[in-house]
């Protein structure tokens, strides 16, 4: 049976996991947030300082990634090792954007995604989701947001940690990684031509929820 497969790319703290997963919520599909892949691949990394492309690109058949869904939420283990948690940090966040402008690795985590796609109704959220994991995608959303506006929706969600980093330092972060993941040569992020683009900088959560879920009824025929 042909799977729904809807695609969300976007730069970092564009909202692209919190609507994500209320829409897959609603729609009874799977939230895969391809993200995490990259972070785990990161935690790796780190963990065997493999701080070269080519320390990491020799031990990728080392890494055991899986993903298993617990009512309807992803976790995320690292061989056998639920890293789901560990992979939350700014480090992390940094060393994904790193490991992510590898070819090898991008290859190497293709096949889980393709697999997720094929075998569930999905709703995934990446940078080259709708350009190169899932160009057939049943929809494709671009979301984005102003650099300022991400960074303040970031700090607000980071506050309650104790080692919540400044706006600042937050905002810079978000920038590096934006430029780093469109500069890359391989699957830079960009808009697929067929996607819709959202800008939510002046919009709601439910505003943004609302004209998502109206694109779904307008475009796919599933009931919502
Ligand atoms: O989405 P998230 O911020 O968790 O992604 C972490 C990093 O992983 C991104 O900055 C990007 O470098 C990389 N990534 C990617 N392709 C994806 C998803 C994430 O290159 N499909």
């Amino acid at each position: 049976m042909k799977t729904t497969n809807i695609a969300i790319d976007g730069p970092a703290g564009a909202g692209k996991s919190s609507i994500a997963k209320a829409i897959s919520s609603e729609l009874g599909f799977i939230y895969v947030d391809t993200g995490a892949l990259y972070r785990t691949v990161a935690l790796y990394a780190q963990e065997h300082d493999l701080n070269t492309d080519e320390a990491l690109i020799k031990s990728l058949d080392d890494i055991e990634i899986d993903l298993n869904f617990i009512g309807g939420t992803q976790r995320i283990t690292l061989c056998d090792e639920d890293v789901t948690d560990d992979i939350r940090t700014p480090e992390i966040s940094m060393g994904a954007s790193r490991v992510s402008a590898i070819k090898e690795v991008r290859d190497f985590l293709f096949d889980l995604q393709k697999k997720m796609a094929r075998e569930h109704n999905v709703i995934m959220d990446g940078r080259d989701i709708g350009t190169v994991v899932l160009p057939d995608a049943d929809l494709k959303i671009f979301l984005t947001a102003s650099a300022d506006e991400r960074a303040s929706r970031r700090y607000l969600e980071m506050q309650e940690k104790s080692d919540c980093p400044t706006f600042e330092e937050i905002k810079a972060d978000i920038i590096k990684r934006d430029y780093n993941d469109s500069h890359r040569a391989v699957a830079p992020l960009k808009k697929a031509d067929d996607a819709v683009l959202i800008d939510t900088t002046d919009m709601g959560f439910h505003e943004v929820c609302e004209e998502i879920l109206d694109l779904i009824k307008e475009r796919l025929d599933i009931e919502v």
